[in-house]
């Protein structure tokens, strides 16, 4: 016994110091975090009761929407991402650099969040349709947010482009102090890497090595692929099924179904954003970026979503259960109560909790309306006729 206390002595003075905080080793003590970002990542996983129940399988969400900093799985990310970009000596606090982005919120939020703990300014460029309640976030994070119009990836006017040209105008620019830095998380390969470190191995722990299937939405792809990595390349030698959970409106359905990919020129450039398609926000991409790409292959198949089948699964979620989730944890659901259908019972089914549903009160949510008792019994909606 005494070997197992100096042991868990010795492993809390470790965590301590790994945390650089000042918590004692007495193993009774609870860890103190240094800074908010000792509370990224280490997310709770459980049990979504409704949807079992109802399923018979075991559904069980990785609750990403608790990380600290900007409460989406995107904390990882930034937070990895500027971390790279430190130990690349590409960003430094002491020279005064600014963090340019593209994104339709949680990235930039998340973003804010890691630049201001860590002395950074943050650009922000983000769609003008995406919910207001992002870029009023944003504004009050001290973060520049700049809202342009949805356009295609090929246009120079894009989020994303906007973001990257104009990254490299601040650097090449001698009277702006600092240097400008493009997080690019659609390309940056230390957005999977997050997951591959972090998501992916918690899930493993926490489920002791017993799943059958990890089923997550789209959006740089590196959820899914950093996760996939893990979870079938790494530790479960190709058992664990990887499914990709698509709203409708994204191209990626058919390029993992068919092989063929829409393309981004002519699709989003006819029909602008794919978002133009659907309510959901932040998942559903037209093109294959390297934070996919690094995945791609590992993925087995994908379920489609519509925009009424993730707002019943929004309602449902908080009638049967509390959790009020924003739109791409719906469609993350909806997906796992169909791969769960066609799995039969008795699997485990493990998906991603994105953000709260605080963030798409405007949108999302404005489509879902409130919950109360007319909103019924959603069970033939969710799981058809027989359900
Ligand atoms: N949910 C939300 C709310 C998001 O903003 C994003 C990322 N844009 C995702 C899910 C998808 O994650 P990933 O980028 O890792 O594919």
């Amino acid at each position: 016994e005494d070997h197992e206390i100096q042991a868990q002595e010795a492993e809390a003075e470790a965590d301590s110091r790994d945390r650089g905080s000042k918590a004692t080793a007495d193993p009774k003590t609870e860890r103190i975090g240094e800074g908010l970002e000792s509370c990224v990542g280490n997310t709770p996983l459980f049990r979504i009761k409704s949807l079992s129940d109802a399923t018979g399988c075991e559904i069980l969400a990785k609750a990403e929407f608790l990380n600290g900093g900007g409460g989406s799985p995107k904390d990882r990310v930034a937070l990895n991402m500027i971390k790279t970009a430190e130990q690349q000596d590409l960003l430094s606090p002491h020279t005064g650099d600014t963090i340019y982005e593209g994104t339709v919120g949680s990235t930039g939020i998340s973003l804010a969040t890691v630049c201001r703990a860590r002395g950074y300014k943050a650009h922000i460029c983000m769609p003008s349709d995406v919910a207001s309640e992002k870029s009023e976030l944003l504004l009050k994070l001290g973060a520049t947010v700049e809202r342009v119009q949805p356009a295609s990836i090929i246009d120079p006017d894009h989020f994303v482009n906007r973001a990257r040209s104009l990254a490299a105008r601040h650097t090449a620019d001698p009277i702006i102090p600092g240097r400008g830095y493009f997080a690019d998380q659609f390309e940056n390969e230390a957005n999977w890497l997050a997951h591959f470190e972090g998501t992916g191995p918690e899930i493993w722990r926490q489920c002791g090595g017993d799943l059958d299937a990890f089923v997550a939405g789209a959006g740089t792809g590196g959820t899914i692929a950093g996760v996939a990595r893990y979870l079938k390349g790494e530790v479960g030698e190709g058992r664990v099924k990887i499914v990709l959970a698509d709203p409708q409106g994204s191209g990626l359905y058919n390029k993992i179904k068919n092989g063929v990919m829409f393309n981004a020129t002519e699709r989003e450039g006819t029909r602008r954003r794919h978002q133009i398609d659907t309510i959901v926000e932040g998942i559903g991409i037209n093109r294959v970026t390297a934070n996919l790409e690094a995945g791609i292959e590992l993925i087995d198949d994908a379920i489609q979503v519509t925009d009424e089948e993730a707002l019943s699964m929004a309602r449902w979620l908080v009638e049967k259960d509390g959790i009020f989730v924003g739109s791409s944890s719906c469609v993350n659901c909806f997906a796992a109560v169909k791969l769960a259908k066609a799995m039969g019972p008795g699997h485990r089914i493990v998906t991603i909790l994105c953000d709260s549903g605080t963030r798409h009160l405007s949108k999302f949510w404005a489509y879902a309306g409130d919950v109360n008792e007319t909103t019924g019994n959603q069970v033939k909606e969710i799981f058809g006729q027989g359900g």
